[in-house]
């Protein structure tokens, strides 16, 4: 009798953590998966080509995810267009942006952030007969680039005075508006310049003039409460350090021009705050 109480007790015992444990896991559900937030228009760096996801933002993502504990079905890639990346991190509408996203002091107001995992620099891209050299040659001329970038911003501080500076939502209306005419140049960095050039859609079109003017140190976007920045950190030293990140750049550089700049590359990662 006494026997089977015990027993009992201990089925009664063994059920309850069962419960718990399917508890656990079924409301895993949402959080065993993470969202981050990537380019879906940027060849080369992040872009959404069907339901695939390619570039080499995509690839870091992918690896900081796996270290993390997420495999790639746990992924879920949203689009974070440069004028919305603080706010989608700011509402927890991703986890973590892998989205050619320069760590600068103004965005470390509203947001945090891990890395860098790349340095790229500032670049133009012109029609391939085009006399411009550099962004002294742009008085007079209309610029695109792309609202909520540091590109855009920096040609307002620093150039603004003499060229005609057109901001719109995405690259594909920079280069239509350069098809047309109507554009004289687009500028962000040369890692995304080199991409979008080297579509064969725009073969032949268009060039990079190859005089980076800046430093865009690519962070990884996290919102401010976030615990996660050493551990991200480490993801992208043993990335770095496993020769994983040198075939990233390969795979999504391959045939584009770009390289990045080795005086600066691979990145050493920052002190998280
Ligand atoms: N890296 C620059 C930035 O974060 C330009 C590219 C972009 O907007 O994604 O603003």
């Amino acid at each position: 009798m006494r026997k089977s109480r015990i027993a009992a007790v201990a089925a009664m015992a063994a059920a309850a953590a069962l419960t718990l444990s399917a508890c656990g896991g079924g409301g895993g559900d949402s959080a065993d998966k993470v969202k981050i937030g990537i380019k879906f228009d940027q060849p080369g760096v992040g872009y959404k080509d069907g339901d695939k996801y390619t570039g080499f933002d995509v690839d870091v993502a992918k690896y900081v995810a796996k270290e993390l504990g997420y495999a790639e079905d746990k992924i879920e890639f949203i689009s974070t267009p440069s004028a919305n990346r603080e706010t989608s991190l700011q509402n927890k509408q991703v986890d973590m942006i892998f989205a050619s996203y320069s760590i600068t002091d103004k965005r470390k107001e509203s947001v945090a952030f891990a890395g860098p995992y790349l340095i790229a620099g500032q670049d133009l891209l012109v029609p391939v007969d085009s006399a411009i050299t550099g962004p002294e040659d742009l008085n007079g001329k209309t610029l695109c680039s792309v609202t909520g970038s540091t590109s855009a911003q920096k040609i307002k501080d620093t150039y603004a005075k003499e060229v005609r500076l057109q901001e719109q939502s995405g690259y594909a209306e920079c280069l239509g508006g350069m098809t047309g005419g109507t554009i004289d140049a687009v500028t962000t960095d040369d890692i995304i310049l080199a991409g979008l050039a080297a579509q064969p859609a725009n073969a032949g079109k268009f060039k990079v003039v190859g005089k980076p003017f800046s430093e865009e140190r690519y962070g990884v976007g996290l919102n401010k409460e976030s615990t996660k920045c050493a551990d991200i950190n480490k993801a992208i030293n043993k990335m770095i350090d496993s020769g994983e990140w040198e075939k990233a750049v390969k795979a999504n550089t391959e045939g584009t021009g770009y390289t990045p700049n080795p005086a600066v590359n691979p990145p050493k990662t920052d002190a998280c705050a």
